[in-house]
């Protein structure tokens, strides 16, 4: 049984720990800096990542996550999740954990393609087509050679992975499919 944490400052992480519960695994929300000790592993939620962001600030939960994570914690972030792990922000935002060598795009899909819902066969994690959910949902725009890119849509990096970070610009918590779960978990050593 591996202890996943889930970050629970806002955001969709009612859904993260549901999962990680049901497959058998301890689930904790994190909500200070403490609970970050004796954690297998992390996951980052979707939400609002400027809000969630300055909630990692004012609660000093940011360096010891960053430290964490720079000394091989295994991550996952979800859309916002994944904007706040990434090294660069595409505009003129300061990004926030700068842990994985990615660029974002927040927003991404613009206001007609602002939601939708799509399938995809994700190589090395899943042999069958799985649901993503997208919701207001970021893109990978630039990788550094050390990062592997998991999964396109439409030409677009929504899935990526740098040694125990992952990210998903899609929602997998918000889908049936335990699959982004279990391999998220098949991470931890
Ligand atoms: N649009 C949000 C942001 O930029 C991310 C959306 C999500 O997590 N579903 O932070």
């Amino acid at each position: 049984m591996k202890r996943i944490g889930v970050l629970a400052l806002q955001g969709a992480f009612k859904e993260h720990i549901e999962i990680i519960k049901s497959l058998g695994h301890e689930a904790i929300e994190i909500r200070n800096a403490k609970q970050l000790y004796n954690l297998d592993g992390i996951i980052l939620p979707g939400g609002e990542s400027t809000t969630i962001g300055k909630l990692l600030d004012d609660f000093k939960i940011k360096e010891v996550l960053v430290n964490k994570i720079s000394n091989g914690l295994p991550v996952w972030g979800t859309c916002a999740g994944m904007i706040l792990l990434a090294k660069e922000i595409d505009g003129n935002e300061d990004a926030h954990l700068k842990v994985m060598d990615i660029k974002v795009r927040r927003n991404a899909y613009g206001t007609q393609l602002d939601s939708f819902v799509t399938t995809g066969v994700v190589e090395g994690v899943s042999e069958k087509e799985i649901p993503m959910v997208f919701i207001r949902a970021p893109y990978i725009v630039d990788i550094d050679e050390k990062v592997d890119v998991l999964h396109k849509v439409d030409g677009n990096i929504v899935a990526a992975r740098q040694e125990n970070i992952l990210v998903t610009s899609f929602h997998p918590e918000l889908t049936d499919d335990k699959i982004f779960h279990e391999y998220f978990i098949n991470m931890i050593k």
